[in-house]
């Protein structure tokens, strides 16, 4: 069995910091809260007001439990305060701004200081060579470029280990198979659906990845995907994929990453505190259970946030990691809690259905949810081109061995549609799985 022992020596950007030990860690997380908070007290009076009215000062913190005590920032309290609330230092030392879009109104304004940028670069290098990605490798960045950070904060990483960086952005794939030949790519960075799609590129012309490309590993994140789809992308390439977690609010990517181990996401805890909280009620839960994210950033300059409301539901994993670093893990991000829906009065995240399809031999690359009614919703689904051979018992076959499975899952019996591959919309970005018509 190929395991990261024999495929790779475990080598580290920032080995003491990495491989700290647990109690070192949460001295250091106690230190940095208390500058964080003396910091915010300072220059926000958002934060000032909030800490006064729980009786927090904070130049006496004595526990990291001390923030429980202040309510959650959530991404309203970010627009509220648009563009320069919760600004901490002073503009002359703010030198970049990205923004969060969000499905309603105003967007959200997020500041770097010059350190910032240096600090997310080196937490992004972490993670790069975690997973082996160095000096002799050529990465091609296929996530947006501007006012999004996935490519960004990745870029300035993959250069600081010393990478050569492609800044290719999303979509014209064609451009993009060019570049991965002329240029010897070795890494991607690209969200799933844009991979799933790539892939069914490749397929269409003939190009077999394993042969005709020097591909070895992708980092895949942006949004929500399963442990299926991973597998799916890494046989389809035959290459390792790594998942790679992060929020705009808290630098972009390079919060969490999966080590040669693939068993959860190491979070970097020396510069991000973690909590787990219902995200009905907001009461904190157990670590192991699971919940909703809530991160408290203890390393940001111009605009720390604290407990922070991520959506995300995902749990902490506290185990050791055979890789050595002693920063815990979080699970796969099941979804985004406002992403959940409800059919005959069950919760289903959408990764739950996607999970099911990308396991099913026949099933394409591309899928989409439509809810109809709150009882009833369909599936429309890719599927494999030799599939439509004029034979309709296979097509029955495969409908009805697909809307067992996902109704065995969700409980709930879905209209299954099987479409040609090409059929649905591609997105380059953030993938729209899941298309709500009860409302419209
Ligand atoms: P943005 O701030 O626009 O970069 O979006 C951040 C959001 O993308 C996160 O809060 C998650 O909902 C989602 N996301 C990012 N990376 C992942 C990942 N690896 N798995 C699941 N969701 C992710
Ligand atoms: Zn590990």
């Amino acid at each position: 069995m190929k395991t990261p022992e024999n495929s790779m020596t475990i080598s580290y950007w920032q080995k003491s910091e990495e491989t700290i030990t647990r109690d070192a860690l949460e001295s250091f997380q106690l230190e940095k809260l208390g500058e964080t908070l003396r910091h915010v007290y300072a220059n926000v009076p958002f934060y000032r007001s909030r800490c006064d009215e729980a009786g927090i000062d904070p130049s006496r913190i004595k526990s990291l439990d001390t923030i429980k005590r202040l309510p959650f920032t959530t991404s309203d309290d970010l627009r509220l305060n648009y563009p320069y609330g919760l600004l901490a230092v002073p503009k002359d030392e703010v030198v970049r701004v990205h923004t969060s879009s969000g499905t309603t109104g105003k967007p959200k304004a997020l500041f770097f200081s010059k350190g910032d940028i240096e600090r997310s670069a080196n937490l992004i290098a972490r993670c790069l060579v975690m997973t082996g990605t160095g000096k002799s490798d050529t990465l091609q960045n296929m996530m947006t470029y501007g006012l999004f950070t996935g490519a960004l904060v990745m870029h300035y990483g993959a250069e600081r280990v010393g990478a050569l960086v492609i800044p290719a952005g999303p979509g014209n794939t064609d451009r993009q198979i060019s570049l991965m030949r002329d240029f010897g790519t070795t890494a991607v960075h690209i969200t799933p659906s844009y991979a799933l799609y790539l892939a069914s590129v490749l397929q269409k012309k003939g190009i077999d990845p394993g042969k005709d490309l020097n591909l070895r590993r992708a980092y895949m994140g942006a949004e929500p995907y399963s442990e299926e789809t991973r597998k799916k992308i890494e046989n389809l390439f035959g290459i390792d994929v790594y998942n790679s977690y992060g929020l705009t609010e808290m630098n972009g990517p390079g919060v969490a990453f999966e080590c040669p181990y693939k068993n959860g996401m190491h979070l970097w805890e020396d510069h991000f505190l973690v909590e787990i909280i219902n995200p009905e009620t907001g009461e904190v839960l157990d670590e192991a259970r699971e919940g909703e994210l809530v991160i408290t950033s203890l390393r940001r300059e111009a605009m720390p946030l604290i407990r922070y409301r991520t959506r995300d539901i995902t749990k902490i994993l506290s185990d050791t990691c055979a890789c050595g670093r002693t920063h815990r893990r979080i699970s796969r991000i099941m979804g985004r809690s406002d992403d959940m829906f409800v059919v005959k009065g069950v919760n289903i995240f959408p990764q739950q259905i996607e999970q099911i399809l990308m396991g099913i031999k026949g099933v394409a690359q591309n899928y989409q949810i439509v809810l109809e009614s709150l009882d009833q919703l369909t599936i429309k689904v890719e599927i494999s081109k030799d599939l439509f051979d004029g034979n309709i018992d296979h097509l029955l076959k495969l409908q009805a061995a697909i809307t067992a499975k996902v109704r065995a899952e969700i409980l709930v019996k879905p209209t299954i549609e099987l479409l040609e591959p090409g059929t649905l919309p591609v997105s380059e970005g953030k993938a729209k799985r899941v298309i709500d018509i009860r409302t419209m």
